[in-house]
């Protein structure tokens, strides 16, 4: 009797802390990074900060820009470039990381973050930037960087 008493509490505890991780793990991926009022305004508001304020525009360190909300990687300092629009520029993304979205007037194309739908800026096609021509045209605001290890 005791060792089926044993057993019992085993397995009691097994499945207990199997639920734990469980919750763990779902609460992992629905964890966003705070935003505090001004990033709010832009990522969640659809906003653009004002030209040739963001961290970033001249920023030309090498890596990996992510998501300021989720962290996703979406674009690489290889792909950036200077357009003189006052905003950081890349000619391509992270392949499957940004999702493009015609705006509400038809005209112009919103780029988001294809995993939480964090507001990043607008693509233009044919300006002759670059040999792409394309520029993604991003606040600083919705992004972090990740300078590339150094080895
Ligand atoms: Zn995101």
């Amino acid at each position: 009797m005791k060792q089926l008493g044993l057993l019992i509490l085993m397995v009691l505890t097994l499945a207990v802390t199997g639920q734990e991780k469980s919750k763990e793990k779902k609460n992992n991926t629905m964890k966003f990074n705070e935003l505090n009022n001004f990033e709010k305004s832009i990522i969640e508001g659809k906003g653009t900060e004002r030209p040739f304020t963001g961290i970033y525009y001249k920023h030309e360190e090498k890596g990996t820009y992510l998501c300021k909300k989720c962290n996703a990687p979406l674009y690489r300092s290889a792909d950036k470039f200077d357009a003189h629009c006052g905003w950081p520029s890349f000619d391509d993304e992270i392949k499957g990381a940004v999702k493009r979205t015609t705006d509400a007037d038809g005209r112009r194309t919103e780029i988001t973050c294809a995993k939480c739908d964090a507001h990043l800026g607008h693509v233009f096609i044919g300006e002759g930037f670059t040999s792409k021509n394309t520029r993604h045209c991003v606040n600083s605001v919705s992004l972090n960087f990740l300078p590339e290890q150094k080895k």
